[in-house]
This record gives C-alpha cells, sequence and structure tokens, in this order.
C-alpha cells in the first residue's frame, strides 16, 4: 500500500490511529475498512471532493446538470420499490422554502438511512442535479446532517472537505479526527524531499499539500480543487508516480546489467517456418520479428511487449520466437489466460512444430494424472522444447531443464507478480508479454514501464472492420434474421452472454435459457451450443472443436470466449446485455469475427433505458475500431482494473493519482525518475539516500525491486 513522504523527524507517524484523539478501538475499526492503520494513512486519506458553501442555491432555482449543494429540511424518508420485481431504492425528498427535490440511493444500508434522514432534519445535500419524469433529483448525492455541531462550523470551516466513508462513520467524524491528528503530528513534520528537487521539478512542500487538502484555505477555488488541478494536488500526484517510476526504473536498469542468455537467429530454421504459414506475414508481423530477434541475440535478458490490435496476428510472431529458442537448444514456455485459449494454442502451434518434427506439451489444470507426469518428467530433462499451458506453468512441481523463453499471452490478465514467478523458473529468461489489448500511454508507462515495446500495428490483408450495431430488445427479429441470412451462406455465429446462471439481482437473461430459445429457433437445419467457464475441461474441448470444424454453428457462450479464440469461418458475434461490459471487453469479443477476407458483423444488444451512459459509452462501439480510443475511453470509465487485473498483481494502488486524468504529470514524474537513475544507477550517492529509503518503504519488497547492491 501506498506509504506517503517519509518523516524526517520522530514523530511516528506509524503510530496506530487508535491512538490518534477521539478515536479509540471501535473507530479504528471502521477506519480499518477504509485502510486507515496508521496515523500516517489518515493523513493520507484525501477528500474525494469539496462542498463550497460559500454559494448554497435554493432549490427552486437548481439547473440540471450541474453540481449543486442545497441545505433543506427532510420532508419524507424511506425504501421505494421500482418496477413489478422490485429493485429497492431508498428516497429522501428534501425541501426548502423555494422548492423540493429528491435524493436517490441504490447503495444503503436501511437501519441507518432511516436514523440519519428522520423527518424534519436539516440536511445538506451536494452532487449532480439530473431530472426523473420532469422531476429533480440528486442520485447517490453526498450528504450531511447539519446539527448544531457542523452549523457551528467549528470544523472544516467554509470549504468542507468530503472524505470517503464507510457504514458508521459521518464525515464529521472524520473531519475532526483528522484536525486532532493534524494538530498533534503536523507542527514536528519537515519534507523528506531535498528542496533543490521540489524547487526544480515546482513542486510544492507535501505535507503542506497534505495539509491544504484537508484544510482548504477559504479564498481557495473549489472547482480548481474538485477537479484536482490544485498546486497541492499536483504536487502529492507527482511524489505518487515519481517513486513509482522510480523503481520501475531501477528494475530496468538491474535487467539491462544482468546476465541473460544469447539465443543467436538460425535463419533455415525461420524460413522452413515461414515456408509452413498459409500466408505471408505482413510488414508489421515482418519488423515485430526482428525486434525480437535480434535482442533474442543479445546476451541481455529481454522483456519486450508486443502490442497488437485484435487480430493482428501475434500468435505466429511469438511461435516463430519460441522456434528460435528451440533452435539453439533452449526450451520455450507459452503462457495463455484460459484453458481454452491455451489447448487453442497448443492445437494450432502443434500443427506446425509436427511438420518441423518439434516435440511440444500442453500442460493446463485439465492435464491429469499419467498424462502430467509425463509433461514434468520431459520439461524437468529438456527433451520437450516448448510448453504451453495456462498459469498451471508457473506453478512449482514444473521444472525446465533449459528455459531460454517465455511467452505470456494476453498479458493484461496476468499481474507483474506472476511474471515475476516465471522468471524464476529459468536462469534470467527472455520474456516476451503479449497483450491484445491496447494498453493506454498512462498504463504502458507504469504497469509495464520496465519493458521495451513493439506494435504490430497492421491488420492481415483484405480484413474488412466489423460492421457494428447497436440493437434493442424491439429488433430482435431483426436480429434473428440477419443470423439466418449469415447461416445460409455456411457461417457461424457467436452469442455471448455476461452470466451463466439466473441471478435475482440481475434481471439478467441467461446463457442457458437463451441457448434453448436458439436452439427452438435454429435446430435442426443448424446446430446450437453453449460454452461457459463451469463445463468440465473435454467438454469444453470438444464443443471448441466442432465449432472449428463447423459441426456447431451457434455458439452461445458467457465471455470465455473473450480472449483469443480464433475461427475465422465465424462473421457475427451477438453481445446480450453489451451494456453490462466493459469497452475493452467488447472489443475483444468483436475480435472474434472479422478475422477473414468476409464481412463480418457484432450485434450489441442492449438495453440502456436507465442509464444514457451505456448509450454513450455503446456508441463509441459503433463509431470506431481503434482500440486504442476504445482503450482509453475505457480506462476514463472504469479505471485501471480492467487492464491491471486482480490488485494482487503487484501493482500499487493510487490514493490520488488518476491514470487516465494524469498522463501530463506522469510523463514528467517519469522523465524525472529515469533522469535520477541514470545519473545515479543505484541511487548509492549519499544525497539519494533519501530516495531509496522512501522507495523502500513504498514498495515494501514488491516486486523484489530493492535487491540491487
Ligand atoms: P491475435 O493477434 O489476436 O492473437 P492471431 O494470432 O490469433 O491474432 O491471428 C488471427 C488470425 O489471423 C489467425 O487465424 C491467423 O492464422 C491469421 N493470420 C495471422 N497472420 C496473418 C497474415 N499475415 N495473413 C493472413 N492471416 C494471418
Ligand atoms: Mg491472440
Amino acid at each position: 500500500m501506498y506509504k506517503g513522504p517519509l518523516k524526517t523527524t520522530d514523530v511516528p507517524l506509524s503510530t496506530p490511529v487508535q491512538y490518534v484523539k477521539g478515536v479509540g478501538p471501535h473507530l479504528a475499526k471502521k477506519l480499518a475498512r477504509l485502510n486507515v492503520f496508521t496515523v500516517e494513512d489518515l493523513f493520507y486519506l484525501i477528500p474525494n471532493r469539496y462542498i463550497d458553501r460559500r454559494k448554497m442555491d435554493p432549490i427552486g432555482q437548481l439547473i440540471p446538470g450541474k453540481e449543486k449543494t442545497i441545505i433543506g429540511h427532510v420532508l419524507s424518508s424511506g425504501p421505494v420499490f421500482l418496477g413489478k420485481k422490485g429493485k429497492q431504492i431508498y428516497e429522501v425528498v428534501v425541501g426548502d422554502k423555494t422548492g423540493k427535490i429528491s435524493a436517490k440511493w441504490f447503495h444503503f444500508y436501511l437501519n441507518s438511512m432511516r436514523k440519519q434522514f428522520a423527518v424534519g432534519t436539516k440536511v445538506l445535500l451536494a452532487g449532480e442535479v439530473t431530472t426523473y419524469r420532469n422531476k429533480l433529483q440528486f442520485f447517490h448525492p453526498e450528504a450531511e446532517l447539519l446539527d448544531s455541531e457542523t452549523e457551528a462550523m467549528e470544523i472544516g470551516g467554509k470549504i468542507l472537505p468530503v472524505y470517503p466513508l464507510t457504514e458508521g462513520l459521518y464525515q464529521k467524524t472524520l473531519r475532526r479526527i483528522i484536525r486532532n491528528a493534524w494538530d498533534h503530528f503536523g507542527p514536528s513534520l519537515k519534507p523528506a524531499l531535498p528542496l533543490d528537487f521540489l524547487e526544480r521539478h515546482h513542486l510544492a512542500d507535501p505535507w503542506e499539500s497534505i495539509a491544504q487538502l484537508h484544510f482548504p484555505a477559504s479564498d481557495i477555488d473549489v472547482d480548481v480543487l474538485n477537479a484536482r488541478r490544485s498546486a497541492a494536488h499536483r504536487t502529492l500526484i507527482f511524489d505518487e508516480f515519481f517513486f513509482l517510476e522510480l523503481g520501475l526504473a531501477l528494475k530496468k536498469a538491474k535487467t539491462v546489467r544482468q546476465e541473460g542468455i544469447s539465443i543467436p537467429f538460425v535463419p533455415h530454421v525461420h524460413e522452413q517456418f515461414l515456408g509452413l504459414l498459409p500466408f505471408e506475414l505482413t510488414e508489421a508481423q515482418k519488423r515485430v520479428c526482428n525486434e525480437i530477434i535480434q535482442e533474442m541475440a543479445k546476451p541481455f535478458p529481454m522483456n519486450r511487449l508486443i502490442q497488437g490490435d485484435v487480430g493482428s496476428g501475434k500468435t505466429v510472431v511469438a511461435l516463430a520466437a519460441a522456434l528460435q529458442a528451440a533452435a539453439n537448444g533452449y526450451q520455450a514456455a507459452i503462457m495463455a489466460p484460459t484453458e481454452i485459449l491455451a489447448e487453442q494454442h497448443f492445437f494450432t502451434l502443434r500443427g506446425f512444430l509436427d511438420q518441423m518434427g518439434i516435440p511440444c506439451g500442453l500442460i493446463t489444470s485439465g492435464v491429469k494424472g499419467a498424462e502430467r507426469e509425463k509433461i514434468y518428467r520431459l520439461s524437468a530433462s529438456g527433451e520437450v522444447p516448448i510448453v504451453i499451458g495456462t498459469h498451471a506453468i508457473i506453478q512449482d512441481d514444473l521444472q525446465f531443464a533449459k528455459l531460454g523463453l517465455v511467452v505470456i499471452d494476453e498479458q493484461h490478465r496476468f499481474g507483474v507478480l506472476q511474471r515475476q514467478a516465471l522468471h524464476k523458473k529459468g536462469k534470467s529468461p527472455d520474456i516476451l508479454v503479449m497483450t491484445a489489448t491496447p494498453i493506454p500511454r498512462t498504463l504502458a508507462l507504469t504497469a509495464y514501464g520496465d519493458l521495451d515495446v513493439s506494435v504490430i500495428d497492421e491488420l492481415p490483408k483484405g480484413r474488412k472492420p466489423v460492421v457494428t450495431r447497436l440493437y434493442g430488445e424491439k429488433q430482435r427479429e431483426n436480429l434473428y434474421e440477419g443470423m439466418r441470412s449469415e447461416l445460409k451462406k455456411g457461417k457461424q455465429i457467436f452469442v455471448v452472454y455476461p452470466l451463466i446462471e439466473e441471478s435475482e439481482k440481475l434481471d439478467l437473461k441467461n446463457a442457458t435459457e437463451m441457448s434453448q430459445e436458439l436452439a427452438r429457433i435454429f435446430e435442426p437445419d443448424y446446430k446450437v451450443a453453449l460454452l461457459h467457464g463451469r463445463l468440465p475441461v473435454l467438454q469444453k474441448e470438444t464443443i471448441m472443436a466442432d465449432f472449428k470444424s463447423q459441426k456447431i454453428q451457434i455458439l452461445t457462450a458467457t465471455s470465455v470466449v473473450e480472449v483469443g479464440v480464433d475461427c475465422p469461418n465465424a462473421t457475427v458475434m451477438v453481445v446480450e446485455h453489451a451494456e453490462r461490459f466493459g469497452l475493452s471487453q467488447l472489443h475483444q469479443l468483436r475480435g472474434r469475427v472479422g478475422r477473414s477476407t468476409h464481412q463480418s458483423y457484432c450485434i450489441l444488444m442492449a438495453d440502456y433505458r436507465r442509464s444514457e451512459d451505456a448509450k454513450k459509452r455503446l456508441k463509441i462501439m459503433v463509431e470506431t475500431h481503434d482500440g486504442f480510443r476504445i482503450a482509453e475511453e475505457d480506462l476514463a470509465i472504469r479505471g485501471p482494473g480492467e487492464f491491471l487485473g486482480t490488485r494482487q498483481a503487484g501493482h500499487p494502488d493510487f490514493k490520488i493519482a488518476d491514470l487516465s486524468r494524469d498522463f501530463d504529470i506522469l510523463t514528467l514524474a517519469r522523465k524525472a525518475a529515469f533522469e535520477l537513475i541514470e545519473k545515479d544507477l543505484t541511487l548509492s550517492l549519499p544525497e539519494h539516500h533519501v530516495f531509496r529509503k522512501i522507495l523502500q518503504t513504498r514498495w515494501k519488497g514488491k516486486l523484489e525491486l530493492l535487491q540491487v547492491s
């Protein structure tokens, strides 16, 4: 977890938050839910936004579409049911002399809502004003009870910070304890970073910045604060990025100096492979192949990311690299994120490898017993030069005799730590990571900041952009008509659902049910099958094989088909409840079709009556095929989790920086960090010790960055 700038005094910022005046064990438990354990954590609990009490609006004069703050009394308060089946929301109607507005919550704790918003209570509400059936409303507004304490404004002043909360914890409590903590610890804090460093990068004192964010000056521009563009924000964002990039720079410098394996180019193997391909490589594929071949020959470990949009043909490039490793007597491991994909790679690659007389093995959780033992044995003895598999590859039982190259497909599904685990299997093998999800620029500089990048920026010849349509339930008949016409041409169809079983919470049609409906409509002329993650491995394999050999025409599936599946005869991708998917996911799904010279179609079935937002998002899919644009939009909407996988991915959380917003600051911080490492490779100059120390606390052993001697 993120740690603040180191203190230079003896004030123990690591003091448990429980000892702050006014906290105690009970409150400490609640704070823990916000990841606040120490005094320092408390200081780094940065407000989400600010309420400007200097300008209040009469309710009667509110204009929809604006961020507004009002004060009024609760007129009514209670749960309301939406629709027949009834999703429960909580509604509070607040009024003043000029009018009334309702506030609605989808997520709430009934009892605490009832208690807080008793009729007659004076409250402050802040948020974006919208309308519903011509009535004004706030949706999940910031809400404050104005009892005598807050009214007197002893805490917070005119510009009130709004903190992230958890059940039973209130704004005023947080404001009070942060004030208490600051009064006690604040005065003795000194900046840890050298003054000339702060000056050079136009930064304020980090501690002063923190103080300003908790206790904003009364003349400050609240819009600037809310946009997180204040000098204080800038300082803390820079600080956060800088130490991340410093870690990456250090890691990269370390790899470069590390001894690795040299895999010199063996031209006749490459030529033989190209001869077996039913097509010619695109110019982009050739260029990337060359970049890889050249780098593999160097006696340092390769750390390269291949970025290429869906369908750009990354698999053959990876195989070309694997063959070079094999030709030099080394082993190559190819890791894919799902069993289906690993198997697909295995079958594709084996087709070529058999012709070249090179053995290969498959290892997934489905490979069991004697067969698994056999792979273990052959891999450990070096008899199998190419091993393809899922994350089973990084399990401890699998050993390699002479691992020379590791290929990680669909890298965004794996975390940095997993990359590290693979690395350990061999003596600094070359590493090639591939991703079809175009990585937004910011992420490329953070999550993958230590890698070199090759881009396949060209699709194979003759590919036509996939025609994308947005359909509602009313157009379902048109959809079936369109499907029928493609089926008549001998083409195949994917139909993808977000879930596989009836879920009461989300009122979604489920894949099983719909697969049955499609069977009623299209069978016996065309065969319909259902594929989902919970099927036994063997059954999944059979279904995929039957789809590829065109025994199945319509494949209903959950998002297991999202990554990598390659079946060029499929020309229609139908996505049900498209509004439930992220844009990058949709882009991946769409990439399952349009893999031949035939025109393909992607039909997004969506219900966005409740959300203009969803409609806007889905329109982007219709407008563009540019994976980069889609990825940037997705990052802005859904945050980095979508790209980085889970938190266990070994990527530090940002407390205040935002990858989609702060690209400019990231660029500067990265430059500063890499320059520093260039000057002092191991941060061993006395004036740089402070950076090392901070780095150590922030990364806390993550990525084993700091084993620099
Ligand atoms: P991705 O980059 O999405 O992983 P694949 O490697 O699965 O893409 O390739 C997509 C499809 O394009 C496959 O069917 C593959 O055989 C084919 N392909 C790859 N390179 C070329 C090429 N140069 N010309 C024509 N087809 C190609
Ligand atoms: Mg692929």
